[in-house]
């Protein structure tokens, strides 16, 4: 998936999460962040272009991290998740909103990899405990993205008036 859907899917998440009155410190920054997070092994990811790394440095790091690989796993959305946490607490947060913070981050990630389970390359959730891969029929940049995307926008709406 594009980045834009999956800021867009973060986005959604976030204001999910102000209506029900659940949103921790920082919540959108920590869910939307955690949506992106994942495509930090593409070269073209949106927050590698973002950083504008020089482009002798955006080689070497997707040949050391192949895309959907390590990144791509719900144990690296466990690790950024508890970084996320206690980050929040070293800014000086109380413990249970930084915990909250931590939580954001982990949906934001967790959405990352629902998203890419649906592309036809698929997401390897547990590997390398489990060599299972969820896939789907929806083609990154396709029509079929574009419409996700329109679902996504009509889920904003859905939760504007709920
Ligand atoms: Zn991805």
């Amino acid at each position: 998936m594009m980045g834009s859907t999956h800021a867009m899917a973060g986005f959604v998440i976030w204001f999910a999460m102000v209506r029900a009155n659940i949103s921790p410190p920082l919540g959108i920054i920590a869910v939307v962040l955690g949506s992106l997070l994942p495509d930090i092994d593409h070269p073209n990811g949106t927050i590698r272009q973002m950083m504008d790394l020089p482009q002798f440095l955006k080689h070497p790091i997707s040949t050391i991290i192949p895309h959907r690989g390590p990144t791509h796993t719900i144990w690296a959305g466990v690790l950024f998740s508890l970084l996320t946490a206690g980050l929040a607490a070293w800014g000086g947060n109380p413990i249970v909103g930084s915990l909250a913070t931590g939580l954001a981050m982990f949906i934001g990630y967790s959405s990352h990899l629902v998203l890419d389970s649906l592309n036809p390359t698929g997401v390897k959730w547990l590997i390398p405990l489990k060599d299972f891969k969820l896939h789907g029929p929806i083609r990154t940049g396709s029509r079929g993205e574009e419409y996700f995307f329109y679902g996504l926008i009509g889920m904003l709406f859905l939760v504007a008036v709920i």
